[in-house]
């Protein structure tokens, strides 16, 4: 299986004119312009930012950025394509050999897989089909969109959407793209083909078009494997076409022939000159690139993280940021892991709520943290702490203030670190117990030094005493 990923690029203008770039929610054909929409005569420019935001993707892929990149025209028609043909880049793309680790689903494994190009391209407008009509929005005609194409590494319909949701991770981690798959941001063609064990060759493939979300993309290739087993089990031949998925019906459906790249009368687009990719401008993108999905998820599994919360949180950029956001305050990974996986997680699945509607900041988790790690509250005061914390996103120390928590759980906590000493001075203990009182300071001592000075001496001595005299 290889897969070609179409992702959207979150500019604020479109890819060869000043049009504004998001049309998710404007009316029908209102951010149009003759240049995307293909007057004669009409001059296209290029968009700086989408040629850097492309470059960025490309080395989170681990391409090589080419030092020189040539726009193409695809020639085909289609109504909802009025210049009658796409400006891609065919021959000479601007990211090139790559290979991406991957973070798999059910086991800790990762997968590497070799990212053969990534290309710019300009997007088509939209068909809408309506009681009998259609009607064409260009809104989205010439959008800038990065296509990604991988080797054919991917083996199952599980890895391959696991490809695409690292690659949905990585365009939201750069933010390059929005990366919502409802609105289309992401769109997966996947080329499947089978072949004999052993066999050297590929066999026939076929494309199914226009996957867009996870489920789709595992059903649908789940689906083809089987079709064209079954088609080779019984010694017939594999018709090397495009389908598509009928998510209704659960099967692919062939839609046309396969059509070769020389139907399409590739030439170099002669109104935008080749661009250049200077080292230096290269180094400059590649320094700003943040820390991707994998080092996190590694980060993560040295944490001791259980595989599946690692692979969440990696694979989440949002939550990653909250977790890098918290451990940057509180040096307490571990905890902050816990914390956000098992209480707030627990929370926000009770609640059917979603990450974003979290209403605490980073700085308060971290203080929560902080207070339970200084022993000035209870880890179990810390929970009632964060219960209101969840429901109110009201800083932990206005809660402990407003509850008086500190004090109740000073004695508690005392105890908890009474035991605590006990447990780790077996001999000074057993001193005691036959009577040596001499060493009742260094209790005390002991104690205090783990509260880091916060235990109240007086209560610390009540409490000592009628532990320590239990035992005699
Ligand atoms: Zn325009
Ligand atoms: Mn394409």
């Amino acid at each position: 299986i290889g897969l070609e990923i179409h992702v959207q690029l979150n500019t604020k203008s479109k890819l060869f004119c000043p049009c504004d770039n998001d049309s998710s929610k404007a009316e029908p054909n209102i951010n149009i312009c003759p240049i995307c929409t293909g007057h004669p005569g009409h001059l296209p420019l290029t968009n700086k930012a989408a040629i850097e935001k492309a470059a960025e993707l490309g080395l989170a892929l681990g391409c090589k950025i080419a030092e020189k990149s040539v726009f193409d025209r695809k020639n085909y028609f289609y109504p909802d394509l009025p210049a009658g043909y796409q400006i891609t880049q065919m021959h000479c793309p601007i990211a090139l050999n790559g290979e991406l680790e991957i973070i798999l689903e059910n086991n800790l494994e990762t997968k590497k897989v070799r990212i053969n190009r990534a290309h710019v391209e300009s997007d088509a407008g939209k068909l809408i089909h309506k009681q009998g009509n259609s009607y064409v929005d260009w809104n989205r005609s010439g959008t800038p969109l990065v296509e990604i194409v991988t080797e054919p590494d991917l083996r199952s319909g599980a890895e391959a959407k696991a490809f695409f949701e690292n690659i949905r991770a990585i365009a939201r981690y750069t933010d390059v793209s929005d990366g919502d798959l409802e609105n289309g941001h992401l769109r997966c063609d996947a080329n499947i083909s089978l072949r004999k064990k052993g066999d050297q060759k590929f066999g026939t493939r076929t494309e199914i078009k226009n996957l867009n979300s996870f489920r789709a993309v595992e059903s649908a290739i789940n689906y083809e494997v089987e079709r064209q087993a079954q088609i080779l089990d019984a010694n017939k031949k594999v018709i090397q076409e495009t389908r598509g998925w009928d998510d209704m019906q659960k099967m692919t459906v062939s839609q046309r022939g396969k059509e070769e790249s020389h139907d399409y009368r590739y030439f170099p687009e002669p109104d935008i000159p080749p661009l250049h990719h200077e080292k230096k401008w290269i180094a400059q993108i590649k320094s700003t690139l943040p820390k991707l999905p994998i080092e996190k998820y590694h980060e993560f599994i040295k944490l001791e993280m259980p595989q599946k919360e690692a692979r969440t949180l990696a694979l989440n950029a949002e939550i990653a940021m909250f977790f890098s956001a918290t451990t940057a305050i509180c040096k307490n990974p571990k905890q902050v892991a816990r914390w956000l996986l098992t209480e707030h997680f627990g929370r926000l699945a009770k609640n059917n709520q979603k990450f974003s509607e979290t209403k605490f900041l980073p700085k308060d988790l971290a203080e929560l943290i902080s207070l339970i790690d200084k022993n000035e509250i209870s880890s179990k005061i810390g929970k009632d702490v964060f219960d209101e914390m969840f429901e109110t996103g009201i800083a932990p120390e206005t809660i402990i203030k407003k509850h008086n928590w500190k004090q109740i759980s000073g004695a508690e906590f005392i105890e908890h670190l009474i035991e605590e000493v006990i447990a780790e001075n077996p001999l000074v203990v057993s001193k005691y117990a036959s009577g040596d009182n001499r060493v009742f300071g260094f209790f005390i001592g002991a104690v205090m030094k783990k509260s880091q000075g916060q235990a109240n001496p007086k209560l610390t001595n009540e409490l000592l005493e009628k532990k320590l005299n239990a035992m005699r």
